[in-house]
């Protein structure tokens, strides 16, 4: 791989991109996110999903006859839930990060009782359902979805950005086959070497964050790991019923591989599932390079796929750009409308 020209030349510009990307990303996560739309600009088509604090919805714009995603939150139930921070964090990075494969914010607006997040509708679905569905990819297609996780964290972790929630649901898929990374409501910039809070999702944390040892970006790559192993397993490395016997095992780094696996897939596995994250891929002296060098991505040009040259392996079902069958059915909640300004001032920073 290392005497691969193409290879070395990729290494190279994407260098360059992310330097000219810093800037870009500086500037406007500096600046106030603008306040660009408002409810009568859409019309309501149907519940998406929900996350942990609030819905979101398939919205058509009224003028441009686009679909979004609308997320919406309820002030008063982050305020409860004492997520402030974590919110203006998520909807700041959310407007100032401009990645292929990562959502990025069209419309951002604020009523009496909500804050309105307005995305890209990304019609093909979660890769949770298709994983599902098709009980696990093969190595091919989850290389082919590695790849682009690999470059968007190199992107995320260039501009200080920790992800911290990488898991098969919040990653979806485009009608064109590639993915786009979702739910930045765990993102951080850390400016500090290190950070302590306790968040994620059981099946996918790193043993550092359960040890409640200050962790950074090595958190990521250990995650990368749970994901290229249940891509290719169709379940999780370390499972169990309840969350302190995962823990139990991620901890112990004890994780079985399957047979099935590729003799390279196998030796990467355990260098992203490295409890020792002064030995973890991604982690070392030469970052994500060790990574994207790895035997397991040998035949992968990587340019190919940043530039979305590449064919994908599969591309979902669609049958149009508003057509969202490829999502489950959600009970679709009214949404309230309030007298007052409700917690206006905890949320004038955006
Ligand atoms: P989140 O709260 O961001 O995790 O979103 C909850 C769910 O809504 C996701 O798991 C997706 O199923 C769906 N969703 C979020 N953003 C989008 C989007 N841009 N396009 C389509 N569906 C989305």
């Amino acid at each position: 791989m290392a005497n691969n020209p193409k290879y070395g030349k990729h290494l190279k510009d994407f260098d360059k991109y992310l330097t000219s990307a810093r800037r870009e990303f500086e500037e406007k996560f500096e600046a106030k996110v603008p306040n660009n739309a408002q409810m009568k600009d859409f019309l309501r088509k149907r519940t998406l999903g929900t996350g942990s604090f609030g819905q979101v919805l398939l919205v058509t714009h009224k003028r441009s006859k686009k679909p979004f995603a609308m997320k919406v939150l309820e002030k008063e139930y982050i305020v409860q839930l004492k997520q402030v921070e974590h919110t203006i964090s998520e909807i700041k990075l959310l407007y100032a990060l401009n990645f292929e494969f990562v959502v990025r914010l069209d419309f951002f607006f604020k009523d009496n009782v909500y804050l309105y997040l307005v995305m890209p509708f990304v019609n093909g679905g979660e890769m949770f359902s298709h994983l599902r569905s098709r009980n696990k990819f093969d190595e091919n297609l989850s290389r082919f979805y590695a790849a682009q996780v690999i470059l968007a964290f190199e992107y995320f972790h260039f501009l200080g950005v920790v992800y911290r929630d990488l898991k098969p649901e919040n990653i979806l898929l485009c009608r064109d086959g590639y993915l786009k990374i979702t739910d930045l409501g765990f993102c951080k910039r850390i400016l500090e070497t290190r950070t302590w809070t306790l968040c994620g999702t059981p099946e996918y944390l790193a043993p550092e964050i359960i040890m409640s040892k200050g962790y950074n970006f090595a958190v990521d790559w250990w995650a990368l790991g749970v994901l290229i192993y249940e891509m290719n397993a169709g379940f999780p490395p370390f499972f169990a019923n309840e969350p302190i016997r995962i823990y139990e095992k991620i901890v112990a780094g004890q994780f079985n591989m399957p047979g099935h696996f590729s003799k390279a897939l196998k030796d990467l596995v355990p260098r992203l599932l490295q409890t020792d994250r002064t030995k973890r891929f991604g982690n070392l002296k030469a970052g994500a390079r060790d990574i994207k060098g790895h035997q397991w991505f040998a035949a992968l040009d990587w340019d190919a796929v940043l530039n979305k040259m590449q064919k994908p392996p599969f591309a979902p079902k669609v049958a149009g750009d508003d057509d969202s069958s490829n999502f489950e059915n959600f009970e679709d909640q009214p949404l309230r409308s309030g007298a007052q300004n409700e917690y206006g001032e905890m949320f004038d920073a955006i």
